[in-house]
């Protein structure tokens, strides 16, 4: 079991519960379908052996993961399944000390002799030997609960031959083995792996939706809410964990503004951003993921606006940026950052990586752009 040093809000541990979240179905805000559909499968004692958990950091995929968990762990569970959330066991869970859970993670820990610890080799994926970990504790009963489960945080992480060597397990599981995959995307993963598994997409909510749940359920100030919402993207867990730790917020609002800066800038300018974020990715892995992430939300505000879908929560800087482009730039700019994030976590060159992104970033110019000259969220 691993535990984050320091917090980064790429994890996606469950945002934290009380009694105001608990008028949501297990606690989870905003996916009541995919709560529904686990809760009947523990109802009826139906659980699939492997699910997989897609959608982006924050959506909630860790937050479900733990509350199935703990539906399968709880001393004293409501009638519809419900975890108590309060009981030795929820709250073993909760804390991440359960016996019979394992979260495996980039630096966790591997059976192999003379392997040093993997939290402090630099680690940039899920290692083979740590999958090798996973196929031998499968196959010991578990102590307390009904099902050993095994967290898979997330599959995006694996290095190929782990994810070769994680098949075996799935294709033959012992039946008291719950294994669930975490990942940001699908449509990444090994055809082979996501076939095996029952997949949940978590989609993010409406931005005033999830405006709204910040102020129901976390009892967060409206104003607030609605900055929250406008950076987070759908994602309650996101917003949540911003909400408890400015610095993530912080780090969210300056990466927003880099980019309305970047898109105007000039070659020389752009080549400087890289070797910066180049030199961050050495030593500050999840913030530069962060950045990319605030990156594509801020190109999809700009997509929504120039295809008319406008709907949401649009910041100011992407609405200017909107004025100057089309929706191709948009989607050239998505996609671009996208292909920099997977050659990053497949460990190329970070420099040569993010001067490619920063040259098929689009320019933007002219009298339309000239909104986002002026500082603006
Ligand atoms: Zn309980
Ligand atoms: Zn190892």
């Amino acid at each position: 079991m691993s535990t984050d040093a320091t917090p980064t809000d790429a994890s996606d541990a469950p945002a934290p519960s009380g009694p105001q979240a608990s008028e949501a179905p297990w606690g989870i805000v905003g996916h009541d379908h995919a709560v529904g559909a686990l809760r009947r499968a523990v109802e009826a004692g139906r659980l699939a052996h492997a699910y997989l958990f897609t959608g982006p950091p924050g959506a909630g995929k860790g937050a479900l993961a733990t509350r199935l968990a703990q539906a399968l762990s709880c001393d004293t569970p409501a009638e519809d399944s419900a975890p108590c959330l309060v009981c030795r066991s929820c709250r073993q869970v909760e804390a991440g000390e359960s016996p019979d859970i394992e979260r495996i993670r980039i630096g966790g820990v591997c059976d192999e002799s003379g392997h040093p610890d993997h939290s402090g080799d630099r680690s940039t994926r899920i290692r083979i030997c740590q999958v090798r970990r996973v196929e031998r504790v499968a196959s010991l009963a578990p102590f307390r609960s009904r099902r050993r489960i095994f967290v898979i945080d997330t599959a995006d992480d694996l290095q190929t031959e782990a994810a070769h060597a994680l098949l075996k397990t799935l294709e033959e599981p012992p039946p008291t083995v719950l294994l669930l995959m975490l990942a940001t995307d699908g449509d990444a993963l090994l055809p082979t792996i996501r076939s095996r598994c029952q997949e949940i997409a978590l989609r993010p909510m409406p931005a005033p939706a999830l405006e709204a749940a910040l102020v129901a359920h976390a009892g967060i100030a409206e104003h607030e809410a609605r900055e929250l919402s406008a950076l987070a993207q759908g994602r309650y867990g996101l917003a949540m964990r911003m909400h408890a730790d400015p610095s993530l917020r912080v780090l969210r609002e300056t990466a927003a503004e880099e980019m309305a800066r970047l898109v105007l800038a000039d070659r020389n300018e752009r080549f400087d951003a890289a070797e910066t974020l180049a030199q961050r990715w050495t030593r500050e892995r999840d913030s530069v993921l962060a950045t990319l992430d605030t990156w594509r939300g801020w190109w999809r505000d700009v997509l929504q606006v120039t295809a008319g879908l406008e709907g949401g929560v649009i910041s100011e800087s992407a609405r200017a940026a909107s004025e100057a482009c089309a929706p191709r730039d948009a989607v050239l700019a998505l996609q671009a950052i996208q292909r920099a994030r997977e050659h990053l976590l497949a460990n190329t060159n970070a420099q040569l990586v993010l001067e490619v992104l920063m040259l098929d970033l689009p320019v933007l110019a002219g009298k339309e752009a000239r909104g986002l000259a002026t500082p603006a969220g």
